[in-house]
């Protein structure tokens, strides 16, 4: 039992660090009928850091970068990969702008430049780019969002203070409403020191008049809560929360009502990622035994897919068509306890856990994005050009061996 907790602790974590933000909102939306009006369809939940991220809009898809490797004096900008062409453009509606200087660093006068701290977590709601800006030097973040012709630029508002061990945010935007949840890693630090308490808060943020409400609260020895999407009035989220001295743990699905305020868990099984397919299903991974499928309103559960030594630890997506299962996270796990070949992956698969195609590792990247709907999307470091997308159209899965694409950006 010991043995296993530590893994699934830190899987959370990567799990948590960023899972996101961004893509959940954007991919929820497309699956209440949005995706026909839009056609490429952002990434869900499949995030490392934070600020490797994507958002869905009906021109593309947004991305945030952090230039310069992301050293302290890193200035980060947001651009769009134009669903169209699959080339990638500064979000910049100055027309004689060149966005970049000779040697292709970000220009502050650019609208597509954001400041001089880090930018993470993207995501796209009506009419505006959000994201949150982490200052490295005092650890605040700051929520703040762009609108889509790249003009308008505001700070919303102060997430909160991180401390140096870091932390991860997740939040999705409903209207003029922000539900924000913010992990502070220092709470680690206090579990294992066994001082007190850590509690992690859900909060609602109406960006009208600025008032902030605690609608749920995770406490434990050790808490995190992550991975939202909202459906409707539901916003689902995992939880993590452990009382040491009681020998109580779990590690759950749960799901917030925005109508009534109530908080239920959704499930008794230990979920570790989680995908929402229609109104009533869910599509969840326990890492010993594979994928599930659970019928929200009969409590219906079955098995669809099982695990393996390279498909455990599964993050999830759904196209409207396929699931889209990344073992990133597996292979962290096998580097890390395992002999080490496990291969990047993702597995593309029917409602009924059959394979259809395995999606390999994008050029020397380091983690899977993935997009629902037409386009899937990665970032991947590429020698002397930093971080940089690459696309894989969904049309192209029928081919024998799909190929990665880059972004280009035109004038480059
Ligand atoms: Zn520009």
């Amino acid at each position: 039992m010991k043995r296993r907790m530590i893994p699934m602790i830190l899987s959370l974590l990567i799990a948590l660090s960023a899972c996101g933000s961004r893509g959940s909102a954007p991919a929820d939306a497309a699956r209440e009928g949005e995706k026909d009006s839009t056609g490429l369809v952002c990434p869900q939940s499949v995030y490392f850091m934070g600020h490797r991220d994507f958002g869905l809009a009906p021109d593309g898809c947004y991305a945030g970068y952090n230039d310069k490797g992301g050293h302290l004096e890193s200035r980060s900008f947001l651009t769009y990969i134009d669903r169209e062409t699959g080339e990638e453009i500064y979000l910049c509606g100055k027309p004689e702008c060149s966005h970049v200087d000779e040697d292709g660093y970000i220009l502050e006068s650019c609208d597509a430049f954001i400041g001089n701290m880090m930018l993470m977590s993207v995501s796209y709601y009506d009419g505006y780019v959000y994201f949150l800006k982490y200052d490295r030097v005092s650890y605040e973040a700051t929520m703040a969002r762009v609108s889509q012709d790249g003009s308008v630029h505001e700070d919303l508002f102060v997430v909160g203070s991180a401390s140096e061990n870091g932390s991860n945010y997740d939040y999705v935007v409903d209207g003029n409403i922000v539900y924000l949840v913010y992990n502070d890693l220092d709470n680690f630090q206090l579990a294992r020191e066994g001082t007190q308490d850590v509690s992690v808060p859900l909060e609602k943020i109406d960006l009208t008049t600025g008032e902030r409400t605690v609608v749920y609260t995770n406490t434990g020895d050790m808490a995190l809560i992550g991975n939202l999407k909202q459906v409707g009035d539901r916003l689902y989220f995992l939880q993590y929360s452990k009382q040491i001295k009681d020998g109580f743990d779990s590690y759950h699905l749960m799901c917030y009502n925005t109508t009534t305020g109530e908080t239920e868990k959704v499930m008794e099984d230990e979920v570790y990622s989680y995908t929402i397919v229609g109104e009533d299903t869910i599509y969840y991974n326990i890492p010993a035994d594979g994928v599930y499928r659970y019928q929200i309103s009969t409590g219906e559960r079955s098995l669809v897919r099982k695990s393996d030594d390279e498909s455990g630890y599964l993050f999830m997506a759904y196209d409207g068509n396929y699931l889209y299962l990344d073992n990133n996270n597996s292979c962290i796990m096998d580097s890390l306890y395992g002999d080490g070949d496990c291969e990047q992956k993702v597995f593309v698969c029917t409602l009924e856990g059959e394979l259809v195609q395995v999606i390999p590792e994008c050029k020397g990247q380091i983690f899977t994005q993935l997009s629902d709907g037409e386009m899937i999307c990665t970032k991947s470091f590429r020698v002397g050009m930093g971080d940089r997308s690459f696309y894989l159209r969904t049309e192209n899965l029928q081919e024998e061996t799909p190929e990665w694409h880059l972004a280009e950006r035109p004038g480059e």
